[in-house]
């Protein structure tokens, strides 16, 4: 159960006011609210141990060490990995993928191919288009239907030996479909192929075990779950990473350099070169103890219901078309009302203080499929309530009276 009051009390923005209004942060697709106690980890961090990490004898840098690692393993136990050398810090999901395609110049060649699926976010479609200029394979496209659902069976027809590698989301952020990645995995490894799952959108909201799934990359952001800005988690199976060559070269992602001869450090550190972001990864593991701390069950059920409810009330107003209409859904609604531009909307609902994202949403090919410049997109999280939407529906309807 979500205890709303207490929650809301956690999250000091939400009581700011916007043009002169209560606050409504309906843009978590986007990124999420920070709770107190993780802006806490942050101060503590820079008021008693900043310091370099891994190199130093002194006291500060084994505190910063140690929670630094301390972090690592709160990622590796929320999404369950097996070792949590499996888990590798990165900026964010972006850096992730860019970190995997780059690795896999590789293992691909001319007439191999990737599939990636059509309701993808850039940064899970440029770094495989980059991939194959590199490499000469191919890039395929898995296709959706209407409501917003890949075509399984068009799916199957496509993987071949050729098939390298498929990459797909967990959930998409433009239409809020919840991937049936629980099949995709089993029927790429059936082919042979590796999987990367972008989870920057799933994981705030679904229960992952990577284990379970058998996937063999998995991608997160720190921010979408309630952590800062710049820092993420790859997850990838032992075999593939220590397959994979580095990424980048420096300091920390070392063994041993001589102007002749350098070897690698052992994972993860072979794929973390340079200071990495050491207050960013210990707030990472704090939002996550956040997070478990609510529960992600109850999270997902609350937030299932703030979808259900408001979907039936916007259902009701006069023009408005639902993109996205699958049954396994996130609590993230795009849509767009007849005749009226998407952008005029969210300036208008920015008056009355409510923040939603308006535009393509870092996934032009699903706009160009709707034939479509862009939508409004609603996302709620678990701080959100029953009755900002409905005070977000009252604007919603003067908006569109003012714009019609
Ligand atoms: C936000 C998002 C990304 C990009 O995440 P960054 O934190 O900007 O790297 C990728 N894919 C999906 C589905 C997203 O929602």
């Amino acid at each position: 159960m979500i205890n709303i009051d207490k929650i809301r009390k956690d999250f000091p923005i939400l009581n700011r006011k916007v043009n002169g209004n209560p606050l409504i942060y309906f843009d978590n697709a986007a990124t999420s609210q920070t709770p107190k106690m993780v802006m806490d980890v942050i101060v503590d961090y820079y008021s008693n141990y900043n310091a370099n990490i891994h190199r130093g004898v002194h006291t500060l840098a084994q505190e910063a060490t140690e929670a630094y690692e301390g972090g690592r393993r709160k990622i590796q136990q929320f999404f369950n990995a097996a070792k949590s050398h499996e888990i590798i810090f990165t900026s964010g999901t972006t850096h992730g993928i860019n970190l995997v395609a780059q690795g896999f110049t590789h293992f691909v060649k001319e007439g191999d191919e990737v599939l990636v699926s059509a309701m993808e976010h850039h940064s899970n479609i440029v770094p495989w288009q980059m991939l194959c200029d590199r490499t000469g394979a191919t890039l395929k496209v898995i296709p959706m239907n209407k409501e917003g659902v890949l075509l399984m069976d068009k799916y199957q027809d496509m993987l071949s030996e050729k098939t390298k590698l498929v990459v797909c989301n967990h959930v998409s952020n433009a239409l809020g479909t919840i991937n049936p990645i629980e099949e995709i995995i089993p029927m790429a490894h059936a082919v042979g192929a590796a999987v990367l799952i972008d989870g920057a959108q799933s994981s705030p909201h679904i229960k992952v075990d990577v284990q379970k799934l058998d996937v063999d990359f998995y991608t997160a952001s720190a921010h979408k779950l309630c952590g800062p800005t710049g820092i993420g988690m790859l997850y990838g199976k032992e075999e593939w990473l220590a397959k994979l060559p580095p990424y980048q070269g420096g300091g920390e992602m070392i063994a041993e350099v001589t102007f002749e001869k350098t070897t690698y450090a052992d994972l993860p550190y072979k794929f973390e070169a340079g200071t990495p972001n050491i207050c960013g990864g210990i707030a990472f593991g704090a939002a996550l103890d956040y997070l478990n701390q609510i529960g992600l069950d109850a999270i997902e059920q609350y937030e299932h219901e703030l979808l259900e409810y408001a979907t039936k009330k916007l259902l009701k107003i006069d023009g408005l078309q639902i993109y996205g209409t699958a049954t396994d859904k996130t609590a993230v609604i795009s849509f767009n009302i007849k005749g009226i531009h998407p952008y005029d909307i969210g300036t208008l609902l920015d008056k009355m203080g409510i923040a939603l994202r308006t535009g393509h949403h870092c996934a032009q090919p699903v706009m160009d499929y709707f034939q479509i410049p862009g939508t409004i997109r609603a996302s709620f999280s678990f701080y959100n309530t029953k009755e900002e939407i409905d005070r977000f529906l009252d604007c919603l309807e003067k908006a569109r009276q003012m714009l019609t």
